[in-house]
């Protein structure tokens, strides 16, 4: 459902990523770590076109992101985001951010859109918040707001930017079961993060890059129990 091909881009003359390659079948979960700076954000605003790419080919639902500004629109209805800075409206209502996207995007009738997101809070858990403010929320219920927003609008993949990095350590697992939950559907998910468990638990593919390089790849167990490079290695014993 993504294809990655000798992808390269800088900003300026800093090569921010070089060469990468990588397919990402439907329903698969991939978590990407790496050192800070290694290019982690970018590649996966790449990938709905947040960032541009100036070499190389991303074609994400069957459709190239080129400079095509129609393609770059279907892109991102199909493919949701969650920052680790939850970007909610704050003077919009938790109701109004979550149906904000399915009435303007998607041309969904109201009704329909706030049942949509009476169903989707429910789902992370906080229906009861649905008519306060995000500055009212804790980090936590404001991360599963993000995520819920993001699922109203049908996508068909879930890129995760750090998603609990902003929280404190008791908010952390209640987005993290969120996610977990999302995984068991099938979502599509491609999820930056250095929660090792949450990888061990969901991730079919754990990604590590370095330097704007993939450098390893493997399945989760292989990957931390047997990492084949030393920069890896490095890298696990200082987060482990
Ligand atoms: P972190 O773990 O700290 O989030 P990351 O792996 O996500 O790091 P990126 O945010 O992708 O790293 O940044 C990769 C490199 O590109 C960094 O050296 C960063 O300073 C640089 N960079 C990122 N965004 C820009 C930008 N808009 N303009 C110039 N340089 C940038
Ligand atoms: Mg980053």
């Amino acid at each position: 459902i993504i294809n990655i091909e000798k992808v390269n881009k800088w900003y300026d003359d800093f090569h921010v990523l070089k060469d990468i390659d990588l397919v990402v079948k439907k329903g698969e979960r991939i978590v990407v770590c790496g050192p800070s700076g290694s290019g982690k954000s970018t590649l996966i605003r790449c990938i709905n076109n947040l960032e541009e790419h100036q070499e190389g080919s991303i074609v994400v639902d069957g459709i190239t992101l080129n400079k095509n500004l129609k393609n770059i629109d279907h892109i991102r209805t199909e493919v949701g985001m969650v920052f680790q800075n939850f970007n909610l409206f704050p003077h919009l209502s938790i109701l109004d951010n979550l149906m904000l996207g399915p009435i303007w995007v998607r041309k969904m009738p109201k009704a329909e859109a706030r049942a949509t997101a009476l169903e989707y809070l429910e789902r992370v858990k906080i229906p009861e918040q649905a008519d306060k403010f995000p500055g009212q929320l804790s980090g936590g219920q404001q991360q599963r707001v993000a995520i819920a927003r993001s699922l109203c609008m049908n996508p068909k993949i879930m890129l995760f930017d750090e998603p609990t990095s902003a929280l404190d350590p008791e908010m952390i697992k209640e987005v993290l079961d969120v996610m977990v939950e999302l995984a068991e559907t099938g979502m599509t998910m491609i999820v930056v993060t250095h929660e090792m468990n949450f990888a061990k638990t969901i991730a079919d593919r754990v990604i590590f890059m370095d330097e704007g390089d993939i450098v390893e790849e493997n399945e989760p167990l292989q990957f931390f129990n047997n990492p084949q490079h030393d920069r890896t290695k490095l890298f696990l014993s200082q987060i482990l």
